[in-house]
């Protein structure tokens, strides 16, 4: 959270800094992408954010997601969007293609972005199939070649009209006019784990049908211009073309003026580029239990952000009240009878990998672990707890909570779930997560406006406490949560 040193621990806590974890084998990181490749985000207990290790590939969101217009295609004040006058005067019919010179629009990637952000660019981790074929021995293939094309040709410029698509099935109904363009997806905002999959899915689903590159209307719940970043895949044996986030305000522009009948060219220009992966590090921290130190509930949220913003939200939020849940135990002069552990995931950005090879190295324990916690869906208002596990345990979770209702937040959701815990409520150990308001969360979420801003500390205090509480208790109580 900022730059500002969190409070330290009492020195009774154990404290360290894992020593650098071991790669996951080629062939278990195969399995863990099938795995999540697998799993539905729309289903319960589906990540509400990209679950899992992905393939990444440059040209992807992140690194162009401050697309922006040319100011000489920006709609002039009072006159929302140019719109021909002839055109209004006959509006039932359908306008001629090519009505006289084309608006040209200009997203642009690597020379709109502040210094600030271009430095930080450099220490992101890498994710290119270039990295991935290194990262699992083997040497970068014909298809990592044309990955680098792809996004050389990005860098270099490409300059196309556009097919404005509202979704994958219009995009299959017009596939004729996608080949050679550049699809531009406005997309309405539904809810994340379905609107998210245009930008996931967009540009394996153009290039399908022919298309040179594909622009995402950001997926947020709330747009003041800004553009979102995130997680994007590609297909094996599917041409990698460019992609890139735009605004929705963007988006919805260029739909009004296809519908006016103007045919819009982009001239389309990204820096994306991928570089060799580096090491970081899970942060853990526990009180050591004092009746059953080998049994675990542990606590979380995840360190890395996206470039963009602070990451404030995502998910210093998350990250500040698991350590304040130990903190506020502490200074409160407790010591449950089972050991609280806070884990601070690295790189679960970049697909939960920090947690990955948590799980690897501690699944072997997973009898023991009694309750995995993260909070990664914000830290607004919480309006209950979300859990997945047995019926008893269910039950139990619903009596602690009651111990909440001075704070009036007593609830217990279905679908407890966290991109970094998802592994371990996949291997049967009971899971929760914090609800609260997603459709604030997903304003923010993944953009430059993900800063210390949006946070309200009375609304963090009183997920902290919801936090506090269920951890504590749950780790105090003689019996572990049963699993059936
Ligand atoms: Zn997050």
């Amino acid at each position: 959270l900022e730059a500002e040193p969190l409070p330290s621990l009492p020195h009774s806590h154990s404290f360290k800094h894992t020593t650098p974890l071991p790669r996951p084998s080629p062939h278990l990181r195969r399995q863990l992408l099938k795995r999540s490749a697998a799993q539905s985000p729309g289903q319960p207990g589906g990540p509400w954010k990209e679950a899992g290790p992905r393939a990444r590939a440059p040209g992807c969101a992140p690194q162009t997601s401050n697309a922006s217009q040319n100011p000489q295609a920006q709609e002039p004040p009072g006159r929302p969007e140019a719109a021909p006058a002839p055109r209004a005067a006959q509006p039932s019919r359908p306008a001629p293609r090519t009505p006289g010179p084309a608006p040209r629009l200009s997203a642009r990637g690597a020379e709109g972005r502040a210094a600030g952000t271009r430095r930080r660019e450099g220490a992101r981790p890498r994710w290119g199939l270039a990295a991935t074929a290194r990262r699992l021995g083997r040497e970068p293939g014909p298809a990592h070649r044309r990955v680098t094309a792809a996004a050389r040709a990005a860098r270099a410029g490409i300059t196309a009209e556009v097919l404005v698509v509202t979704s994958f099935d219009e995009l299959q109904r017009r596939a004729p006019e996608a080949r050679g363009k550049i699809v531009v997806y406005n997309q309405p905002y539904t809810n994340y784990s379905s609107t998210v999959q245009y930008r996931v899915q967009g540009a394996v689903e153009a290039a399908k049908v022919g298309a040179l590159a594909s622009l995402i209307r950001s997926v947020a719940s709330f747009s003041i211009y800004s553009p979102h970043t995130g997680v994007q895949e590609y297909q094996d044996g599917v041409p990698k073309i460019p992609t890139a986030c735009i605004t929705v305000e963007d988006a919805e522009m260029m739909s009004r003026m296809v519908s006016r009948g103007n045919r819009i060219v982009i001239q389309l220009k990204m820096g994306a580029r991928s570089y060799p992966d580096a090491d970081s590090f899970n942060t853990v921290a526990e009180i050591t239990g004092s009746k059953y130190p080998e049994q675990v509930v542990l606590v979380s949220g995840h360190l890395d952000s996206w470039d963009v913003g602070q990451g404030a939200m995502d998910d210093g939020g998350g990250a500040f009240i698991s350590w304040e849940a130990l903190s506020l135990i502490k200074d409160l002069g407790l010591r449950p009878k089972r050991t609280l552990r806070l884990v601070l995931w690295t790189a679960e950005e970049q697909g939960g990998i920090g947690a990955f090879q948590y799980y690897q190295l501690h699944k072997a324990n997973s009898s023991n672990y009694s309750l995995v916690m993260e909070s990664d869906s914000g830290t607004f208002l919480p309006s209950g707890l979300q859990f997945t596990g047995s019926d008893k345990a269910r039950a139990i979770m619903e009596e602690v909570m009651s111990l909440l209702k001075p704070i009036n937040i007593t609830q217990v959701f279905r679908a407890g779930e966290g991109t970094d815990i998802n592994f371990w409520i996949q291997a049967g150990v009971p899971g929760a997560s914090l609800l609260d308001d997603l459709h604030k969360y997903f304003s923010f979420h993944h953009s430059h406006g993900d800063t210390m801003t949006v946070m309200d500390p009375k609304q963090m205090n009183v997920a902290a406490a919801l936090w506090a509480v269920v951890s504590y208790v749950v780790a105090d109580m003689e019996e572990m949560l049963p699993r059936s």
